[in-house]
């Protein structure tokens, strides 16, 4: 069997090569990972980090996810839609603050009416803000023409998670009918990409049923399809969902945490230029834990601005942090920490994701070559 070091200094990683990193059982190796994607994140994107501002806009979804505690089926739920109004406030918040964009992120609903109130909005922010603006959506499964629609309005990244890549795990974690489909799931990723947008998905961490090697096949499918930015984290249960009888099967926090940076840092060495979010769900189990994110390959922080009364509304998991603070205070605790770990968050710069420009470049030169 390979060492760690010799596995790393491979050229590309293979399945067995991915499994064996995420398997490393001593501190020693998990450390000699960590650094070396630290390296490389250091040489290809550099020691900055990037601010999202996420807006969680309405925790009304049609959906139900079995790990989630907004899913449409938990009655304990106060559901809520912001008002554009209060959104554009957040987008003059974000602006003020030296934001270059902003994540628009709610349940999932899709008819005519929740389309053109996204386009229309996505126009009003333009209108306050400037055409570079980045407008980030995370509005989950859509067609191809409300994908396109937004695009052409102005919105230029798109994020949806496929949470498990495994389709077999993916029906363990989701009902198995029409509206929870693996294969739309992934039509709806290309159909994103064929739009135009910046591409986002991501997986759970630490799933019940998940397997090492399950892992490894999520970290090679965000490789082949060419996401261009990735936030994934570990799987936090919520007692209100059907996922919580497995509980039993969970690793503990500290082993799920430790897992989810080795998969970060594992796909900072395979891509070296995309984004890669450092999640909140990190910082749930531990304090420092976005933080301990950057320095596991991670370049992206999504602080969330959501007005603080409705916060406590939108937990997909139990024990989210930060949500009895307004925005304010916690850009101010954001932007310390991450100076305490010699990094620096960049402002007023779009951060687009480099392997994004890099895919864009390629295609350009491929149409001119072959007309
Ligand atoms: S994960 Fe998203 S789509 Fe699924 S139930 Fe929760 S909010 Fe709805």
């Amino acid at each position: 069997m390979n060492t760690v070091s010799e596995i790393l200094s491979k050229q590309e990683l293979s399945k067995a090569d991915i499994i064996s990193l995420l398997s490393l059982t001593t501190k020693e190796d998990h450390d000699t990972l960590i650094k070396k994607a630290y390296s490389v994140k250091e040489s290809c994107v550099g020691k900055k980090d990037y601010l999202r501002g996420l807006i969680e806009f309405s925790n009304q979804c049609k959906k139900n996810c079995f790990y989630c505690g907004i899913r449409a089926g938990n009655t304990k739920v106060n559901r809520y839609s912001i008002s554009d109004e209060e959104i554009i406030n957040v987008v003059d918040f974000a602006q003020k603050n030296k934001f270059t964009g902003i994540v628009l992120q709610s349940g999932e609903q899709n008819n005519i009416g929740f389309t053109k109130r996204i386009t229309d909005l996505i126009t009003k922010i333009k209108e306050v803000t400037n055409p570079e603006f980045r407008i980030t959506l995370s509005l989950g499964e859509q067609s191809f023409e409300t994908y396109k629609e937004w695009f052409d309005a102005g919105a230029q990244r798109y994020l949806l998670r496929i949470e498990a890549s495994n389709e077999t795990l993916y029906k363990k974690i989701h009902p198995v009918n029409d509206l929870h489909n693996y294969k739309t799931r992934l039509k709806c990723l290309e159909n994103i990409q064929k739009a135009g947008y910046q591409t986002g998905t991501g997986v759970m961490i630490g799933l019940p049923f998940q397997t090492t090697e399950y892992l490894a096949d999520d970290l090679l499918f965000i490789k082949k399809m060419g996401i261009d930015m990735v936030g994934m984290g570990p799987y936090l249960e919520h007692a209100d969902t059907p996922l919580y009888k497995y509980n039993d099967m969970l690793l503990p926090l500290p082993e799920r945490f430790n897992l989810s940076l080795r998969m970060i840092a594992i796909l900072r060495i395979m891509m070296p230029f995309i984004n890669i979010a450092s999640t909140t769900a990190l910082q749930s189990i531990m304090k420092m834990g976005r933080e301990r994110g950057l320095k596991a390959g991670a370049n992206v922080l999504m602080p969330n601005l959501t007005p603080g009364k409705y916060k406590s509304n939108y937990l997909l998991y139990e024990n989210k942090p930060c949500i009895d603070e307004e925005a304010d205070e916690c850009l101010d605790c954001l932007a310390n920490r991450v100076k305490m770990i010699g990094e620096e968050i960049v402002y007023n710069e779009y951060g687009d994701s480099e392997h994004f420009t890099k895919r864009k470049t390629i295609r350009k030169t491929e149409i001119f070559i072959h007309g």
